[in-house]
């Protein structure tokens, strides 16, 4: 038996859900809201409980990240929206209502909103865990300003994309950018790598890995070696930074919304209608370009609005 029949059911606990949820309960669709319970290992609130200060966040000069995401929820509350701590285990869309699972408990529902973020992947090098936020971010865009990191020698592992996006962005701040690449190749778009090889600021170290992060209270070397002929020697370094890719949480969907090859929800292009009619994604579950708190803020009014319209019609 369900335990309820909703309106709608938000399935996350970031920015993009929080928006959602905030214009939803404005609206009078009395959303009920999941926001997990260290689901992929992060706390309710998302990625930004796991950074220090966020400095890009229009209406705050700085904030740290879990008060931004405090504020964010408490804004939820007080719209009227219903927050249940606990991860949704798996969904079945192929009948309506919808039905969402939750610890062995079933909840139907007429739409629903997937807000459940991206997690980035870290290494788990030895001293990461210790100087993690102390030197090492997955997040240049997010961290790169912050005065740690001026005129300093930074390090970037990847040579995705996004590797070559961090290293660019980070020579704005930094006194040279290293960028660690485990084979001879850079997997980025052409176009994106000539954006660094053009750029004297970076210095490309291919056949490269990391091995451990070396520093007290914060990051001052890394420990590296090369694949091809297993030489061990460190760099010193007063910054780290990972892109070495995203893991979006969308494995509890089990296939029945349309994915991208990296496991990203496909939106319809300019909406945030998924591939089954009712059922909406916003924030970084489906955004593998942007990924940043205003972005998903954003994606998740236009996912309340989309939700709206879809039960008026
Ligand atoms: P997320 O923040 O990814 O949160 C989704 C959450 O949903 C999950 O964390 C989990 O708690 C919950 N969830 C997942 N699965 C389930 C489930 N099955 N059931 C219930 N709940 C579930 N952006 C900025 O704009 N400025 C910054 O300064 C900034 N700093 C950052 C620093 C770091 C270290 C990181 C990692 C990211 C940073 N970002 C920053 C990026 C920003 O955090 C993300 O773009 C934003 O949080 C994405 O929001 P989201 O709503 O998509 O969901
Ligand atoms: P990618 O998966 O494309 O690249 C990850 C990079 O990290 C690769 O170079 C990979 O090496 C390397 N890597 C992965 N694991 C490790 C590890 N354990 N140790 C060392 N290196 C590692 O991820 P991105 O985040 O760069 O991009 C994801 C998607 O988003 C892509 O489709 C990309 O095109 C897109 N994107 C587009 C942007 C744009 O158009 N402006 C900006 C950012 C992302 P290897 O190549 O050997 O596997």
């Amino acid at each position: 038996m369900p335990i309820s029949s909703e309106q709608l059911i938000i399935i996350g606990s970031g920015p993009a859900a929080h928006t959602a949820a905030i214009y939803a309960a404005r609206a009078n669709l009395k959303p009920l809201l999941f926001e997990g319970l260290l689901a992929g290992g992060v706390a309710a609130g998302g990625q930004l409980t796991t950074t220090t200060e966020v400095e890009n966040f229009p209406g705050f000069v700085s904030i740290s990240g879990p008060e931004l995401m405090q504020k964010m929820r408490e804004q939820s509350l007080h719209c009227g929206t219903r927050i249940i701590s606990e991860t949704v285990d798996k969904v079945n869309l192929s009948q309506r209502p919808f039905k969402v699972f939750v610890g062995g408990k079933e909840y139907q529902t007429e739409t629903i909103i997937i807000t459940t973020g991206a997690t980035a992947k870290r290494m788990n090098l030895p001293g990461e865990e210790r100087l993690w936020q102390k030197g090492i971010s997955a997040c240049a865009v997010c961290d790169g300003a912050l005065p740690f990191f001026r005129n300093k020698v930074l390090a970037v592992i990847g040579g995705g994309d996004s590797a070559v996006e961090e290293a660019t962005y980070l020579t704005k701040f930094a006194s040279k950018v290293l960028m660690l690449v485990r084979r001879d190749v850079l997997r980025a778009a052409k176009v994106m790598q000539d954006r660094v090889k053009n750029n004297p600021k970076i210095q490309i170290m291919f056949n490269t890995l990391p091995t451990a992060v070396l520093g007290d209270q914060s990051v001052t070397g890394l420990k590296i070696k090369n694949t091809l002929t297993n030489a061990e020697s460190t760099l010193d370094i007063g910054g780290l930074f990972y892109a070495i890719g995203h893991i979006p949480n969308t494995a509890f969907l089990n296939g029945q919304v349309e994915l991208d090859e990296a496991g990203y929800i496909k939106p319809k292009p300019g909406t945030t209608q998924t591939s089954v009619p009712g059922v909406f994604a916003a924030g970084d579950v489906q955004d593998k370009v942007y990924r940043q708190a205003v972005t998903s803020a954003g994606s998740g009014c236009m996912a309340a609005l989309d939700a709206e319209r879809y039960l008026s019609h």
